[in-house]
């Protein structure tokens, strides 16, 4: 293959590669952008959750305040008719019902006593929660938006790249195409490999001393004897 084909062929190499590179770099991004969404999901599901307890302690709470003024009313209303009543056993029957009425505003006494006991320490906690995940989640965002940023700029940066590619590649004959196409099959990113101390950096071998002082003297482009690349020391 001439020279001139073989380096336009080395611009697409380098080409392809910045594509590969790029290509990477945003998955890599998405990745990150996932997870800290993911992450974000969790402290507004923790915020949302902190919030129903909340409501669902406070509706507990009030309702267990309707029941005690209703047992109230019904314990005023028994002490009224124990007034007006006449007959001893009608008496007595009061007396049992007042007694089972103060029975149960005694009880609902405690378990107020005790619910707002809990909603005390429920608030303390929440309190010193809410700050803390309003922080973490105005971080998540700012780094998410951080983040879709830099997605937009390597998208915008892939987009050029492969249209750079599309130009060069109309320079380039057919032929040259194929074998590129063709060698990428067989070495992957790397078909023309640059000699850095001896050592063919598409295979990993050294070149026998003879190859190396050829390239290193004509500046030439040879084939790797282990692994068939092109090789070459400076161009
Ligand atoms: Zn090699």
């Amino acid at each position: 293959m001439r020279r001139e084909e073989i380096l336009r062929l080395l611009r697409i190499q380098e080409i392809d590669q910045e594509i590969e590179r790029l290509e990477r770099h945003l998955r890599k991004v998405r990745e990150e952008r996932e997870r800290r969404e993911r992450e974000l999901a969790g402290v507004c599901e923790e915020e949302t959750s902190l919030e129903r307890k909340e409501a669902e302690l406070t509706g507990k709470l009030r309702s267990l305040r309707e029941k005690l003024s209703e047992e109230e009313d019904l314990l005023e209303k028994t002490e009224r008719r124990m007034l007006a009543v006449r007959k001893d056993h009608e008496y007595r029957a009061l007396l049992r019902e007042k007694a089972k009425h103060e029975d149960t505003i005694l009880k609902l006494f405690y378990d107020i006593e005790d619910l707002e006991r809990k909603i005390s320490e429920f608030r303390e906690e929440a309190e010193r929660r809410y700050p803390l995940l309003k922080r973490k989640a105005e971080e998540l965002r700012e780094e998410i938006e951080e983040l879709i940023d830099e997605e937009s700029t390597v998208i915008n940066r892939l987009k050029n790249t492969k249209e750079d590619r599309e130009k060069l590649i109309e320079s380039i004959d057919e032929a040259s195409l194929r074998f590129y196409n063709e060698a990428k099959g067989r070495f992957g990113t790397t078909i023309i490999a640059k000699i850095e101390e001896g050592v063919c950096t598409g295979c990993g071998m050294k070149i026998p001393d003879v190859l190396f002082s050829k390239l290193v003297r004509e500046n030439s482009i040879e084939r790797c004897p282990s692994c068939g690349r092109y090789i070459y020391y400076r161009l």
